[in-house]
């Protein structure tokens, strides 16, 4: 039998082989038609519907804590968003009508959300994915009211690898890892909550692998390689050899190349379940705490004790590695419905990151920054909540998102201060109680932009002195340089980091630092691809930030590495006029 191999877009980067198991959900309606209108009891429709709903919070609440237990905090509060639309005025009124006029409670919920999940589906992103959560919403409400079994996905049987038309945040809640090889699907983007689950828990997976998916059958052997985007149908031995041999030696030490340049190999983190996996996985410390995450599927932002609790973990994560944490970029892709953001043609050029921070969600972004700067102090002096005399040294750095502009970067920075000032003045006024003479100097932390706009990357001779750090981000300043949508398959060739033009974007920024006291980093998904490690040590790179599921082989990458050997790769890659240039200078040893 030969093997077939069918593209998707991998989103953890491991593999492992298994036997095919389709996930297909009841169809929502078993009887699409409804009975006449004059055979309703609307009343008795209305209280079968509120009876379901109550049972429906039950179960959400009951998955919610399982989640937050087996996962994170972070990832169980999509459940909090499913609750909330539960008891949404417009659905329930939209219900309530639909039952006055004659339907039974189960057509009213499906016609209902059925209009809510359409207006969804019409926007990009992952304004796209609450679709998803809708879809999971009014199922879970029509197989409650139909009395039906629910699919068991936690009761699979060991190394089955789950195919399904997409896997909503239910569904994912109920994987065992030590059941479930990995997954594919035939719908979903890498920013899907499956997605995001998958990477957490470092589970083969890939998505978006479109209907040719169908034709698997159930049983077939199958494998998933989440690195290469590809599900193997039949794979043949040497395929199933290679599989889940990821040769994934993990250092918890920090390393050098061969000829002795250190080099930091950091994690991208999202969730708590990340700062774990992070650890596990041996990285450094933190080089890109997304903490726009902490803010999404919510119904409303998390107040300053919450953000404290987890920067502060985070760092303490970390006591010996630089923890630097994103301020809050959204917009663009990211939408949040409680902050009412704009309609725009082209969001990504619009309203976003730094942008938002400064204007809209000026009052976010002072509430984040007290919470980060007082959990850096707490972390630093082991006070605060739970602190006791241990003192772990909580290295925080603060990033922006999205910078163009120099003002953009003097503005946040005085911001920073200011807060920095207010903790102090406040905690001196309050000076009567024990913690009096714990030392409450609220340092300004370490300080840097993303380099992910074209006019940042023009602008990096003027910014070095202004901050401590660049962070480059690959998959923005790709976009961005190439005009070519982040998320658009139709162009994702376009918009590689191995462009040229991309190239000389980071060599132009990392030039301009040389000499000066500004570090440069990395933290787009350039610098997890091991291949790519070798160009960006020529370059001049000193940390490397990425997925935690990468952070071995990119450990080994450096020590298999010399400077002067990857300056002579740098040397060609500047001569490169087109990306095959480039991507014949990987390094795929
Ligand atoms: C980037 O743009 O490269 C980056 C790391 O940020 P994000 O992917 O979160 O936009
Ligand atoms: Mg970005």
């Amino acid at each position: 039998m030969t093997e077939q191999r069918l593209n998707g877009v991998g989103v953890s980067p491991v593999s492992a082989s298994g036997t095919a198991i389709w996930y297909t959900p009841e169809p929502t309606l078993t009887d699409p038609d409804p009975p006449a209108p004059e055979t309703i009891d609307s009343e008795a429709e209305w209280n079968r519907f509120l009876t379901a709903r109550q049972t429906a919070k039950s179960e959400l609440q009951n998955e919610r804590e399982r989640t937050a237990a087996a996962v994170g905090e972070s990832e169980a509060e999509v459940f909090d968003a499913h609750i909330q639309f539960l008891a949404d005025p417009q659905i329930e009124s939209g219900v309530n009508s639909a039952v006055e006029s004659g339907r039974p409670a189960e057509h009213a919920v499906s016609e209902t959300f059925s209009e809510f999940i359409e207006q969804f589906e019409g926007m990009s992103g992952q304004m796209a994915e609450r679709a998803d959560d809708l879809r999971d919403v009014r199922d879970r409400l029509i197989r409650i009211l139909s009395d039906s079994e629910r699919a068991d996905l936690s009761a699979v049987p060991p190394d089955s690898v789950i195919l399904a038309e997409r896997l909503t945040p239910s569904d994912t809640a109920q994987l065992d890892p030590d059941r479930v090889a990995g997954f594919a699907t035939v719908a979903g983007g890498r920013t899907s909550h499956a997605a995001i689950f998958a990477r957490s828990l470092a589970l083969p997976a890939v998505v978006g692998v479109g209907t040719e998916l169908n034709t698997v059958e159930a049983e077939s052997a199958i494998a998933v390689d989440g690195t290469a985007g590809t599900v193997i149908i039949d794979p043949t031995p040497e395929t199933q050899a290679a599989v889940g041999n990821e040769s994934v030696t993990i250092q918890t030490d920090s390393v050098s190349t061969a000829d002795g340049h250190p080099i930091e190999v950091a994690a991208n983190v999202g969730t708590s379940a990340d700062i774990q996996t992070a650890r596990e996985y041996g990285a450094d410390g933190i080089g890109l705490f997304r903490s726009e995450f902490l803010f999404l599927d919510r119904a409303e932002p998390p107040t300053e004790a919450e953000q404290y609790e987890t920067y502060r973990s985070a760092l303490e994560s970390f006591p010996d590695g630089r923890v630097i944490v994103r301020t809050l970029d959204i917009g663009g892709d990211k939408q949040i419905e409680y902050l009412d953001l704009p309609t725009e043609d082209n969001p990504f050029l619009g309203e976003r990151g730094i942008r938002r921070s400064l204007g809209p969600d000026e009052e976010l972004f002072k509430t984040q920054l007290r919470a980060l700067l007082r959990a850096a102090r707490d972390a630093e002096t082991g006070t605060g909540t739970g602190g006791g005399s241990s003192s772990s040294s909580g290295n925080l750095a603060v990033m922006l998102p999205l910078v163009s502009t120099i003002e953009e970067v003097t503005e946040a920075q005085s911001m920073i201060e200011t807060v920095a000032s207010n903790i102090e003045t406040a905690d001196g006024d309050d000076t009567t109680d024990a913690d009096s003479d714990l030392d409450s100097a609220v340092r300004t932390p370490e300080f840097g932009v993303m380099i992910e706009t074209p006019a940042s990357a023009f602008l990096a001779p003027e910014l070095t002195d202004h901050v401590d750090f660049f962070s480059i981000g690959t998959n923005d300043l790709a976009q961005y340089v190439m005009a070519a949508e982040r998320g658009n398959d139709r162009v994702r060739t376009l918009g590689d980091y191995q462009q040229p033009a991309v190239f000389r974007a980071i060599d132009t920024t990392v030039r301009a630092a040389e000499g000066t006291d500004t570090w440069v980093g990395m933290c787009g998904e350039m610098a997890g691809d091991p291949s790519m490690t070798q160009l960006l040590i020529g370059l001049g790179l000193t940390e490397l930030s990425m997925s935690a599921v990468s952070v071995p082989q990119v450990k080994s990458a450096v020590q298999e590495t010399t400077v002067s050997e990857a300056q002579t790769l740098v040397e060609s890659a500047r001569e490169a006029t087109t990306r095959d240039t480039i991507e014949s200078l990987r390094d795929d040893r």
